[in-house]
């Protein structure tokens, strides 16, 4: 499936309104399914943004407050409901080890999923990869251990139609050429895949949480294509920012920029106080141009690089 699309289930702060559930992020990513910070509510949001919960194939909790952390007891059980039969990976900061245990086995209920906890420590650097992603986290500065994650599909080529043309590289040949890296033509040619391909970046994305402006943060959005960054505050409530720890709109900006994001900056987890999410967009947009403030069940695709 060939689907890349950034689901914002929630987009609170703290506590819900109205209008924002709690946190809780879905990235979609050819048939993989990423699930961050799911706070309270987070089921119900799947289905209010139409999309199956065994989908979920990794989930990331960036640090224990309740807003990043409490669905996580109802997406397991409902997880185990629906028998998904992949072994779903839960990455979460080692220090909440005693949460993370508590948040899966909260109320009476028949595991079947196959969770397979990913306690994370250390100064940050790749949690895990695979043939397709490469998975890191990095440490963030907010009150309590917290930890944001990047996501990047490894590099790879592809055939340049032109160089293939001209090689003399045909049928089932291409295929060989593909597995072998190398192929021999009748007159004794050797065609090696450099020769007729060109590299292709895989696309980075990155989740930056509770957090005041850090080392950290930079390393997660470097060059991504899609970060996604809390704004809790604007500008004039920036010492509000500073004290409890968190960003200003204009901060996660300046990350972006700094960071060299090269796609989309998607601003969330807003304050309460603010009737309207214009100023965090137009206060970013002062420092980094692409600026996206989400909604509540907004979908914002994943460009490919
Ligand atoms: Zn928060
Ligand atoms: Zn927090």
């Amino acid at each position: 499936m060939s689907l890349r699309e950034f689901v914002a289930l929630g987009t609170s702060s703290q506590v819900p309104t109205r209008h924002r559930n709690h946190n809780g992020y879905l990235l979609r990513w050819d048939g993989a399914g990423f699930l961050f910070d799911p706070g309270e509510g987070t089921q119900r949001q799947f289905i209010m943004a139409e999309v199956a919960v065994p989908e979920v194939s990794r989930i990331f909790v960036t640090h224990f407050h309740g807003d990043h952390a409490l669905g996580l007891a109802g997406i397991v059980q409902r997880l185990s409901l629906d028998r998904v039969p992949h072994p779903v990976e839960v990455f979460y900061p080692a220090s909440g080890e005693k949460f993370y245990r508590r948040l899966v086995s909260s109320t009476i209920y028949h595991r079947t999923v196959n969770l397979v906890p990913r306690p994370i420590s250390g100064k940050g650097g790749v949690v895990t990869e695979d043939e397709t992603f490469t998975i890191e986290a990095w440490p963030l500065k907010h009150s309590v251990d917290t930890y944001g994650y990047r996501i990047k599909e490894r590099d790879s080529v592809r055939f340049d139609k032109d160089k293939l043309a001209q090689s003399g590289v045909r049928g089932p040949q291409v295929g060989q050429l593909q597995r072998e890296g190398k192929v021999e033509l009748e007159g004794g040619e050797v065609v090696t895949l450099e020769d007729v391909t060109v590299p292709k970046r895989g696309a980075a994305f990155a989740f930056v949480m509770d957090t005041r402006p850090c080392p950290g943060a930079l390393e997660l959005v470097r060059d991504a294509d899609m970060a996604v960054i809390e704004s809790t505050y604007l500008d004039e409530h920036k010492l509000l920012a500073r004290d409890h720890k968190h960003l200003t709109a204009r901060e996660a900006a300046t990350i972006a920029k700094e960071g060299g994001v090269r796609g989309t900056l998607v601003l969330t987890h807003f304050s309460q106080r603010y009737p309207s999410t214009k100023p965090f967009v137009a206060q970013a947009k002062e420092v980094f141009p692409r600026v996206k403030a989400v909604r509540d069940l907004d979908r914002v695709p994943l460009a490919r690089p």
